[in-house]
């Protein structure tokens, strides 16, 4: 038993270990954790996954997402989601359904805050062209570039690199990755390599990003005038609950209007998702987390209906949101920005900092070019997009000159 709470005799509150009695037999533990990297002492009032929460919110990287794009850069409007309130935003979702569904809510939390750690700044324009950047040396994927930042990256404490999370953590983080990654990964890799499932906490996490994303980035597309109502009034998901609003209240105002149905929406779909994992989980009855690794399928789902209806509103903001002409203007410049910056710093590493270029030096010792070419990638995966904007200035504006 971890918490020295339980020498205190005091009999409220949270006590890691006993409480893990109120999760369902699927869920992880603690107790089955397969732990840290680097041996520690446990927390003493704390779990070892709030232990990752926490490690997590007091991380540099963490901090840096209030500044990165979700898809309008920081500076077009103080309104719009960045990269922190949609991680946020996804971490609530996943604690509410984790509590309903018995499981760890603070591994889900977890998993969500860091989910996104690993962007490059720009959203997805910046990865693309950072990717294609990185091309000559391995890539670069922002899914993968999360783990890296806490397993590598973050620089806090005195006896490891990164954050030394728990194995779950980090498993739950690597949404996604090549066989040929995978091998290259050691233990979370391994899943990939022999098709097993997620733990049920990253299967949440997951799926509460796609609700917060699609569903912020309707109300973001709207206040930005990108997308209209009109428009989405042809969307099945959106409509039925734009009607039932303005049927009950018809004299209310449009961004209020909007609120109510995003809202809803919301609400429908953790609903959707919340009733149809907990139908699957009954019929496919796993009966520890080994079993929901070996499930042929994923158990935290969607109903047929819903995913259909998802698929449907994903296509629409696809075309009409994230190709729309002004966030292509935008992407077009970010990929300008990243692949000069790449470029000059690749050329000339004397350019980056000098803390920045003592770690190129060591990859470069260990993997040669592609050593520093990966150095040179970490230096502009980390960059807010003001930052970036601000290093292309100072390398190449000639009126720049400090
Ligand atoms: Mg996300």
């Amino acid at each position: 038993m971890s918490g020295s709470i339980n020498n205190l005799n005091y009999p409220y509150g949270y006590v890691p270990g006993r409480d893990e009695e109120r999760l369902a037999p699927y869920a992880a533990s603690e107790r089955t954790s397969k732990g840290r990297h680097y041996a520690e002492s446990p927390p003493r009032y704390r779990g070892e996954y709030q232990r990752d929460r926490d490690r997590i919110v007091h991380s540099a990287a963490f901090r840096r997402l209030e500044y990165k794009t979700q898809v309008f850069v920081n500076h077009e409007g103080d309104m719009f989601r960045t990269r922190l309130t949609h991680s946020i935003e996804v971490a609530q979702i996943a604690r509410a359904m984790a509590r309903v569904l018995g499981l760890n809510e603070d591994l889900s939390e977890a998993i969500a805050l860091a989910h996104d750690l690993g962007h490059t700044p720009f959203g997805h324009a910046g990865q693309y062209a950072l990717n294609d950047c990185m091309k000559r040396y391995d890539g670069f994927e922002h899914n993968l570039q999360s783990l890296r930042v806490v397993d590598v990256l973050e620089e806090r404490y005195a006896e490891f690199s990164g954050l030394n999370l728990t194995f779950e953590s980090r498993e739950g983080i690597l949404k996604h990755c090549s066989k040929k990654r995978a091998a290259e990964l050691g233990d979370v890799g391994q899943r990939f390599l022999q098709q097993r499932q997620p733990s049920l906490e990253a299967q949440l996490a997951n799926k509460a990003d796609e609700i917060a994303y699609n569903n912020h980035d309707i109300d973001d597309g709207l206040r930005s005038g990108f997308i209209t109502i009109e428009q989405l009034s042809e969307i099945s998901i959106f409509a039925q609950h734009y009607d039932i609003v303005r049927e009950n209240y018809p004299r209310l105002s449009e961004r209020r209007t909007i609120h109510e149905v995003v809202r809803r929406m919301i609400n429908a779909q953790i609903t959707d998702l919340i009733e149809t994992s907990i139908a699957s989980l009954k019929e496919k009855n796993p009966k520890n987390l080994n079993e929901v690794h070996e499930s042929p399928g994923e158990l935290i789902v969607f109903s047929r209906d819903m995913a259909a209806q998802l698929v449907t509103l994903k296509q629409f903001l696809r075309h009409n949101l994230y190709q729309h002409y002004r966030v292509r203007r935008m992407s077009v410049k970010a990929s300008k920005i990243i692949s000069a910056l790449f470029g000059a710093f690749l050329n000339d590493n004397r350019l980056m900092p000098p803390e920045t270029m003592s770690k190129a030096r060591c990859l470069e010792a260990e993997q040669g070019e592609t050593g520093i070419a990966r150095a040179v990638s970490d230096y502009i995966a980390g960059m807010t997009d003001r930052y970036a904007i601000k290093e292309y200035e100072r390398i190449f504006n000639p009126s720049h000159l400090t």
